[in-house]
């Protein structure tokens, strides 16, 4: 058993909590959230990468501590709307998270989880990304992936990932389950 996990001086415990309690501040999007990561105790750490926030195929949520330093507490509603759109990934499942159908499914959470919590969200293509019907045709995904591109910029690796889920997709869910069949360690 590993000790406690800790960020510096953040006891992530106690942060998660904290967070979790902000979450339900918020309004349905925010609360369904909040409940996900409860029921399926998903795990919130914070790692170096090149966004803001990822998902893990063993289900675990990262937060990059340049974008989000753990010190500042889980008040910012934005921080709060990446955890949203990283908790709709693991509720999508790997087939669906890996494609432009479920990034748009991550960027409308988190654009309903921010103006839940009352921040002002300006940027036209976010909105354009979160008005995309559900379900999409394929000419919708490919607006709403423009949109993305344009507020993200191409190191955005959106333009790599397959409209819908496919056989590349599936195989990946298919593999990742073989490898955390046991327990919740993977
Ligand atoms: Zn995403």
């Amino acid at each position: 058993m590993p000790p406690v996990e800790r960020q510096g001086q953040v006891d992530l415990q106690r942060w998660q909590q904290a967070m979790l309690e902000s979450l339900e501040q918020g309004g349905p999007v925010c609360q369904h959230a909040a409940q996900y990561i409860r029921e399926r105790n998903v795990r919130i750490g914070f790692a170096r990468q090149s966004t803001g926030a990822r998902w893990t195929l063993s289900g675990k949520i990262e937060l990059n501590p340049r974008y989000y330093p753990p010190e500042a507490g889980p008040v910012n509603p934005y921080l709060l709307g990446a955890i949203v759109h990283e908790a709709t990934h693991l509720e999508q499942g790997i087939a669906l998270a890996l494609t432009v159908w479920g990034e748009v499914g991550g960027w409308r959470a988190d654009y309903r989880a921010v103006a839940e919590l009352h921040a002002p969200i300006q940027n036209v293509h976010w909105q354009t990304v979160a008005a995309t019907p559900e379900p999409p045709t394929d000419d919708d995904l490919r607006r709403a992936r423009r949109a993305m591109l344009a507020m993200a910029g191409w190191r955005y690796l959106v333009w790599l990932l397959p409209l819908r889920p496919n056989w590349w997709t599936r195989l990946l869910a298919w593999m990742a389950g073989l490898f955390s069949g046991k327990g919740k360690r993977a």
